[in-house]
């Protein structure tokens, strides 16, 4: 009889490591999942970016993948800690100097994204293994090689309590399979690579990002009055909030505790500046980015001076997998820029598609390379995909909100999405954050999409352009002077604004 999948190692107990061991364990196997850090729910573990935490927008790819996990009750408690963000809240500045604000919804369906803390997130994750009895968590494991051939792994293990200069204790482990989940810098992506011929690519872009934080209001108002919870936050908590610049931007993201996680990314010339001149940071941020210095607080240089400046990495490889014996999920197969708030929204994707692929064959040793394999030839091109989409968002975010082509496109497509459902149009956004449409069928789709946009564009723009240049020709045959082409096409561009509602 054919030997049957019995131990599956997780490397990684981050959101895609849990949720992968969890799919695991729901099937009966036997599950280790090693971190080499503590354990996240014990206070004094240093979270993985050195900062209090990151907030995530958690979309319908990330929420679905828990939905399909078969845990009780996982799904209703981290959407309990969630906060729905239904649009962005663009910040700047008008002629006269006064702040303004434009808030630009998702979704024309009403759709929205969802603030998470990660590290809550991950909490909950791992409580749900924590109670299952084929379930082993093992911190302060760290791998340090793994055959994939022979299906053995080595680990060593050191507590925070241990002293660093004592040498740590060694483990040998065998498996059937290894999921690798360890993250953008993945060991385990590091020794598959010597089994089998792997492409990898890795690049940094030259943008760093710091986190900081806005408090909120103090429960009493200088008029002693006592703030409602939501009026506690010192800007709308239903918005992902954005300063854009036109190389930089600072974003902000609710969090329950009524304060904003926030990020401030900017090109590495810009941070060295600032490193070098801190008392700039101030007048940076006014200059900039009109009113979030304010909303920050006194504690804005601090909070850039103590807080990490960190890079930001993209990584596309491929095969994810070798043999039956080893497959990386999440940041080990595709860490990407965070623009489009999908990098854990994938992973944890790439767990529920993984486990279709072997529901779909046999659990032997044959049954599992052919999963493995056909996982692969559909989640390899997504991956990429959802790469190249994160660092074109980038655009979006910090000039394409304020571009008028940009949100004369978004207009027209949720129009067509609202009132001619049988068009099929929906605007990127909306199908890469609200479905579950595979990333490499969502850049066909737009594709066409802005095809036929492009001809009907073109088409309702020949007809006034034609009366227009009849009208022109006509006023200069009798001496008058014609506006130039420039105005034409503002006349014809403000008249299409008007037609889809703006
Ligand atoms: P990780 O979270 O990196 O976890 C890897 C785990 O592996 C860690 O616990 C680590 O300790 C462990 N590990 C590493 N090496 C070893 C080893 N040798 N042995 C044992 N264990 C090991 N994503 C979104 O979906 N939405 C967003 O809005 C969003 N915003 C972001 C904003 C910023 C500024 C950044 C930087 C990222 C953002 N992301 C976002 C991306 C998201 O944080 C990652 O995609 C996600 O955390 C990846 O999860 P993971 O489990 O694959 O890896």
């Amino acid at each position: 009889m054919a030997k049957q999948m019995t131990k599956c190692l997780v490397v990684g107990a981050g959101p895609v490591g849990a949720l992968a061991a969890l799919y695991a364990a729901k099937r009966g196997w036997d599950v280790e999942v090693y971190d080499l850090r503590g354990d996240l729910r014990d206070d004094s573990t240093t979270p993985l970016n050195f900062t209090k935490s990151i907030n995530l927008a958690l979309s319908e790819r990330g929420i679905n993948s828990m939905r399909q996990s078969g845990a009780d009750g996982l799904l209703e408690t981290v959407l309990s800690e969630t906060i729905a963000m239904y649009g962005r809240m663009i910040h700047g500045e008008d002629s006269k100097g006064s702040l303004t604000e434009e808030s630009q919804l998702y979704d024309v369906h009403g759709r929205y994204q969802r603030a998470v803390d990660r590290g809550a997130l991950n909490k909950v994750l791992l409580d749900q293994l924590e109670g299952l009895p084929n379930v082993k968590l093992l911190f302060h494991h760290k791998l340090t090689g793994a055959d994939f051939r022979k299906k053995k792994a080595w680990f060593e293990r050191r507590t925070a309590s241990e002293k660093s200069n004592e040498r740590p204790q060694e483990l040998e482990v065998s498996f059937d399979l290894m999921l690798g989940c360890d993250g953008a810098h993945s060991g385990v992506r590091y020794h598959m690579m010597k089994a089998v011929r792997m492409d990898y690519e890795q690049s940094y872009i030259d943008t760093l990002w710091c986190e900081f934080t806005i408090p909120p209001w103090s429960s009493e108002t200088a008029t002693g009055r006592t703030p409602s919870a939501k009026d506690r936050f010192r800007t709308s908590p239903n918005h992902l909030h954005i300063w854009p610049g036109s190389d930089k931007m600072f974003i902000g993201i609710p969090s329950t505790d009524r304060t904003f996680t926030c990020t401030l990314f900017a090109p590495s010339a810009t941070f060295a500046d600032l490193e070098k001149n801190p008392e700039q940071v101030d007048s940076f941020f006014r200059t900039n980015f009109p009113g979030a210095a304010e909303l920050v607080g006194p504690d804005l240089r601090r909070q850039f001076e103590q807080n990490p400046h960190l890079p930001l990495i993209n990584i596309k490889c491929s095969p994810h997998h070798y043999a039956s014996s080893g497959v990386i999920l999440g940041d080990a197969a595709h860490a990407m820029v965070p623009f489009y708030g999908q990098g854990m929204n994938a992973g944890l994707e790439d767990v529920r598609v993984l486990f279709e692929h072997f529901d779909s064959h046999p659990t032997t040793e044959t049954g599992q390379q052919a999963a493995l394999e056909s996982y692969n030839r559909e989640r390899v091109p997504d991956a990429h995909m959802i790469n190249d989409l994160a660092m074109g968002n980038y655009w979006e975010m910090h000039a394409g909100v304020r571009s008028r082509w940009y949100l004369l496109r978004k207009r027209i497509e949720e129009f067509l999405s609202d009132k001619v459902p049988s068009s099929g149009f929906e605007t990127q956004y909306s199908r890469v954050s609200f479905s579950n449409q595979r990333y490499s069928e969502v850049a066909k789709a737009v594709e066409s999409q802005g095809k036929v946009l492009a001809r009907g564009l073109v088409g309702s723009a020949l007809l006034p352009l034609a009366v227009y240049l009849a009208w022109w020709t006509v006023r200069r045959q009798r001496g008058g002077q014609g506006a130039p082409l420039r105005t034409a096409f503002e006349s014809i561009q403000s008249m299409l604004m008007r037609l889809v509602g703006r």
